[in-house]
């Protein structure tokens, strides 16, 4: 809050608590607020956003035609090429009277993407954020420790964060430096910890290698990628706490957050998430491309934005009563699901689990070149054994069918994604 300094501060805040009250409305009345929001900003896109007056005026779509959910449908899904290719007609025409943010995604894995938010957008963020999080024993104000790797704050970052308790310490840090964060943990009085589920990970493995066993924090936030049971199951032995994990995305942010009872709830009030199967059909209960339609970002309006992730929206009722819909599974981007010549498709998922106690391999990376080549890129350490590569290709094969050939690759680093990911699948088949 205090980022954006009293005037910002205030209107996240003011959401927050708005969103406190909204959480707890029926199914029928969040359908309700999302379509009083839906006609708002296209009334806004049909009169202010030259891309997208051109497709309603080709289908002759009227604003006044947007009565339900459903008639998101008149418009197409929106891809990153569509947004480089069109950067200028999707601003709106009133951009430069708008207080916006300028961002950029993208770089390692797929296409970059630069794009603006308006503050609006960024005060729902905000206070979806701070509902999602105090949806724990989080409250305002406790120490929040980062483990972060390039988003490290400037020292002016770094200056206003303190001012909200969180302090930032470097996700690769080497082991002597873990140790004196360590040290110098214990003197804080932490409260919450948060980063990549990869890099907690890593760092609850260092304590255990060290016999650290007096950092204790309540709760772990995790973002950004995938978080594997054992990954979750290891942060809470080591930190003695509960992990809540949380999803978002750079372009839209705070898009669903998890309650005590592990599920995520889609903060349905900002956005409208929907998943679409290989008909272009939206789909409940099955794995589809996940679209988002950000309800709040009037400077750039994204409206059916693919942002790359395969996930599963379920209708089935959470025992917090929160009737928010319900992000049963994210299972990786689309680009990082392999594929078999019968038409399935494995998550990358899949791996994490089978592969983690292979002592010998440091990092792996399963490229899949075609539907019938498969490269398997490995770190090995020091205590690599030909055995355990065996073991790795049968469970590779297991699941691709026998007839694919595995070709194995040394290398001595496998490089991490712009934002700090390991990407364990990359399929080059569309
Ligand atoms: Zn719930």
């Amino acid at each position: 809050m205090l980022k954006y300094g009293r005037k910002f501060g205030n209107r996240s805040i003011t959401t927050f608590k708005h969103l406190g009250q909204t959480q707890w409305l029926s199914r029928d009345e969040i359908n309700s607020y999302q379509i009083m929001k839906l006609k708002k900003l296209v009334n806004h896109i049909y009169y202010n956003v030259p891309f997208y007056r051109d497709i309603m005026q080709s289908t002759g779509i009227k604003p006044e035609d947007i009565r339900s959910l459903e008639d998101l449908n008149y418009f197409p899904v929106l891809t990153k090429k569509d947004i480089n290719d069109n950067f200028d007609n999707i601003l709106s025409k009133d951009f430069k009277s708008r207080m916006v943010i300028k961002a950029s995604t993208g770089g390692t894995t797929g296409d970059p993407l630069i794009f603006y938010r308006d503050f609006n957008t960024r005060f729902w963020t905000e206070a979806a954020l701070l509902r999602g999080w105090s949806w724990t024993k989080y409250r305002i104000g406790d120490t929040v420790i980062k483990f972060s790797n390039n988003d490290f704050p400037s020292l002016l970052g770094k200056m206003r964060t303190k001012l909200i308790n969180m302090y930032y310490f470097p996700a690769f840090a080497e082991k002597d430096q873990l140790v004196d964060y360590f040290t110098r943990l214990n003197s804080h009085n932490q409260f919450c910890l948060t980063g990549l589920s990869s890099n907690l990970y890593r760092i609850a493995v260092e304590c255990a290698r060290l016999n650290i066993d007096y950092i204790r924090f309540p709760v772990i936030f995790t973002t950004a990628e995938m978080l594997y049971d054992y990954r979750r199951d290891l942060l809470e032995k080591t930190f003695q706490g509960k992990v809540y994990d949380y999803y978002g995305c750079n372009e839209i942010g705070s898009l669903a957050y998890e309650c005590d009872h592990d599920n995520k709830h889609i903060t349905d009030e900002h956005v409208i998430i929907e998943t679409i199967n290989s008909n272009g059909k939206s789909v409940i209960d099955s794995p589809g491309e996940i679209t988002i339609t950000d309800l709040d970002n009037y400077a750039m309006p994204f409206i059916r934005y693919r942002n790359g992730d395969v996930g599963t929206i379920t209708d089935k009722s959470c025992p917090c009563k929160r009737e928010l819909r319900v992000l049963k599974s994210v299972d990786g981007r689309s680009q990082e699901l392999l594929k078999t010549s019968k038409g399935e498709h494995i998550p990358s998922g899949y791996f994490p689990s089978k592969f983690k106690d292979l002592a010998g391999i440091k990092r792996y990376q399963v490229i899949q070149h075609d539907i019938h080549r498969i490269e398997l890129k490995i770190v090995k350490s020091n205590s690599f054994s030909q055995q355990e590569l065996s073991q790795m290709i049968d469970i590779i094969r297991d699941k691709v069918g026998i007839t694919v050939n595995i070709e194995v690759n040394t290398c001595d680093h496998i490089p991490l994604t712009a934002v700090g990911k390991m990407r364990l699948v990359v399929t080059h088949i569309p």
